[in-house]
Formats: C-alpha cells, sequence, structure tokens
C-alpha cells in the first residue's frame, strides 16, 4: 500500500488548504484563525466530536468506530514564526512579520487529509483523537494542553507526531527511538554596573568587559561541567548594550539558549549558567540578573510504539524511504511533553528540498505540497494498523 489512492484525490484540495494556512500564518497563542479553519473543516468531514478550548485555540477532533476500546492520538502544531517571509510565492504570508517558515501549515494540513479519510472510511475499531495543537514554537501548548487534561479528556493508548525535514529526500521517513530531540531552554542574561566615560573607566563599572567575561565563561559549563559523553550546548545567541564610541553603558543584555538530553545535564547548564553570570558579575562589583526558562524536555520514543510508526512509514514509502536516523538532533520540539505524559513516537518526513535550498525556519522556507498525502496516507496507515477491524 503506497500513498492511498483515496488520499491522493484530495491533494489538490489538500494543497489548496495549505496555501490557504500559508497565507494567513498566526503567531503561537494567537491561531485563532486556523483553529477556526480547523473546526469547520472537521465538522465538514463528519467526525464525532469536535473538543475545543484546550490550550485556548487548541482543537481535538474524535472519530469512533466499532466496539473497541483502544484509542490513538496523532496530533499537529498549527502556529507560525515572527519572521518576514522572503519567498516572493503568490500564496506568500499577507500578515507583515509572520510566516509558516518550519511547516505547520503543511503539518496541520496532512492531519485534516487524514481526518477527512478516517472520518469517510472508518476503516478501523476504536477511537481516533486528532490533536491541533497551538504554539508549538513559543509558550510550549503541547504542555498547555497536556495540562488542560487532554489524556484525561481523550483516553489514548498512544499518541504520535510528525514533522517535515526539508533536507530528506522528498517522502522519506526518518526515526529512531530513544532520544530524538534535545531539551530546550532560553536564558536572559542583565548586567548592570555602573555607566562612565570611555575615557575614564574607572569612575565607572564596565558592564561590556564584564559581559565579555560571562559569554567565555559560559562555554566551560558544556566542556568542564557536563561529563564528556553527555550531549549540550550553550549558545549566547543577542547581546546588546551601548551605542556610542566613547559611552560605557549601565546595562548590557543577553539572551541564548541551551540544549541537552539527560535532565540531570539541564540541571548543570541551569546551575551553570546562573553561578557564573552572577558570580563573574559580582567579581567585578556589578550585578547579574539570570531569566533560565526551560521550554520543552528531551522527545524521547517509545520502542514498541515507533515500531508500529515504522511499520506504518515502510506501508506507505516503501522499506528503501524509511531510513534510521543516526543521531538524535539538537532541535527542540515540544512534543516532548505529550510524550512524557504518554507511550508515543515523533518521525521526520523528508521534503525533497537541496542541501544549499531553505531549511526550517528561514525566511525563503515553503513546505513542499507534493508530500501532503505521504504525510496524510502515514496517519491513516498507522491508525489502521493500530485499531485493526476484527476479521
Ligand atoms: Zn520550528
Ligand atoms: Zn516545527
Amino acid at each position: 500500500m503506497p500513498i492511498i489512492n483515496r488520499i491522493a484525490e484530495f491533494h489538490p484540495e489538500m494543497t489548496a488548504w495549505r496555501q490557504d494556512l500559508h497565507a494567513h500564518p498566526e503567531l503561537s497563542m494567537h491561531e485563532a484563525r486556523t483553529s477556526a479553519i480547523v473546526q469547520d473543516r472537521l465538522r465538514e468531514f463528519g467526525v464525532d466530536e469536535i473538543i475545543t478550548g484546550m490550550a485556548e485555540h487548541g482543537v481535538v477532533g474524535v472519530i469512533r468506530n466499532g466496539t473497541s476500546d483502544r484509542a490513538i492520538g496523532l496530533r499537529a502544531d498549527m502556529d507560525a514564526l515572527p519572521i518576514q517571509e522572503e519567498t516572493g510565492l503568490p500564496h506568500a504570508s499577507q500578515n507583515p512579520g509572520v510566516m509558516h517558515a518550519c511547516g505547520h501549515d503543511g503539518h496541520t494540513t496532512m492531519l485534516l487529509g487524514a481526518a477527512k479519510y478516517l472520518a469517510e472510511t472508518r476503516n478501523f475499531d476504536g477511537t481516533v483523537y486528532l490533536i491541533f495543537q497551538p504554539a508549538e514554537e513559543f509558550e510550549a501548548g503541547a504542555d498547555k494542553m497536556v495540562k488542560d487534561n487532554l489524556f484525561g479528556r481523550c483516553p489514548m493508548d498512544m499518541v504520535f507526531g510528525l514533522h517535515n525535514w526539508p533536507q530528506a529526500p522528498a517522502g522519506t521517513f526518518l526515526w529512531r527511538t530513544g532520544p530524538v530531540m534535545a531539551a530546550v531552554a532560553w536564558f536572559d542574561i542583565t548586567v548592570t554596573g555602573k555607566g562612565s566615560h570611555g575615557a575614564f573607566p574607572h569612575q565607572g563599572v564596565d558592564t561590556i568587559v564584564v559581559s565579555a567575561q560571562i559569554i567565555n565563561a559560559l562555554q566551560t559549563i558544556v566542556s568542564r561541567n557536563v561529563e564528556p559523553i553527555q550531549g549540550g550546548v550553550v549558545s549566547v545567541g543577542h547581546i546588546s548594550g551601548g551605542e556610542a564610541y566613547n559611552i560605557l553603558p549601565e546595562q548590557v543584555r543577553m539572551r541564548g539558549t541551551a540544549r541537552w538530553f539527560k535532565p540531570a545535564v539541564g540541571d548543570t547548564i541551569e546551575q551553570g549558567v546562573r553561578r557564573l553570570a552572577t558570580g563573574i558579575a559580582a567579581s567585578f562589583g556589578a550585578t547579574a540578573e539570570v531569566k533560565f526558562t526551560r521550554h520543552a524536555p528531551a522527545t524521547v520514543n517509545d520502542e514498541a510504539a515507533t515500531e508500529l510508526a515504522v511499520a506504518a512509514a515502510r506501508a506507505v514509502s516503501g522499506d528503501a524511504q524509511v531510513r534510521t536516523m543516526r543521531d538524535p538532533t539538537m532541535g527542540g520540539e515540544d512534543f516532548a511533553y505529550m510524550l512524557n505524559a504518554k507511550q508515543g513516537s515523533y518521525l521526520m518526513l523528508g521534503g525533497g528540498r537541496g542541501p544549499d535550498e531553505p531549511m526550517l525556519h528561514h525566511p525563503r522556507y515553503d513546505f513542499n505540497d507534493e508530500i501532503l498525502p505521504v504525510g496524510a496516507s502515514w496517519w491513516a496507515a498507522l491508525t489502521e494498523r493500530m485499531l485493526p477491524r476484527k476479521g
């Protein structure tokens, strides 16, 4: 069974849905239009129930069939990014400064395609929960849905997620058991000293020099505090302070991200960032305020769930198009919160873009509509495999 024929028939329709979502991207926790469209479509497909209001704009479509009490959760994300689109495409973003640069427009569409097929054919025995999640990029919408009792209201045995991976061949599935994506934190460091003239530094406390020491020292956390065989990274991505040749600013602000797999490594990194920033600042007579926010834990795939997901991928794309990922990636994913609470797995689907073409989060990236029926067929095959009809 390659791409499901009935789903291939929806391809033009799915392409139109995807491009409409692409033209109207919405930031994390602002997915009102997208959520309304998802609800309209699910109603039109004839799903049995639509649950709204989880994590504000979250939607769960429910399709029941037969007598089995087994249930599967299929999850897509709906939000876009604060990026000014530069694709110049006819369906480019109409919202200035907001863009579907991570392909969540494609993810939402693939799950809608599966919803249409599953509601129409009902070739399964049990319950399917179609989970449309807000705020993957920021604000941890998956965590919010779990806290809004997603798994209590929608009791499912396993939950699955899928992300497009532009640089892998189109329609190829990538998988691995165990950790697949890293845990993610953001940090803010504000160094406060005493402003002064650049010619009379002895009259102040120079926050630029203090910040330089902090940035260098942060690079010793992974190399000196984390056990060498464990993965981890600390990166400062932003620094601002001062604007003149000869004025030493009172304050410098830094922002950065940290990634890891083992929770204990996360604790070491957080303690390290706090200790070094405040300690170094104090030793120079300045102060540092540190905000360290954990965005998501590591995404860890369950073995049995992954086996099922891989079998469905092989059925759709063929054995040669299903490959193991040798290593996990340092990218992060808030689906981790769902996998922390429920057995499940998260796969990647290749987008067929070349090595020099734009990657995720790039202003010229666009989801490849060719793979819409592949993803939708995978969701459908996975459901029919996990909830087989008797006889
Ligand atoms: Zn993203
Ligand atoms: Zn994404």
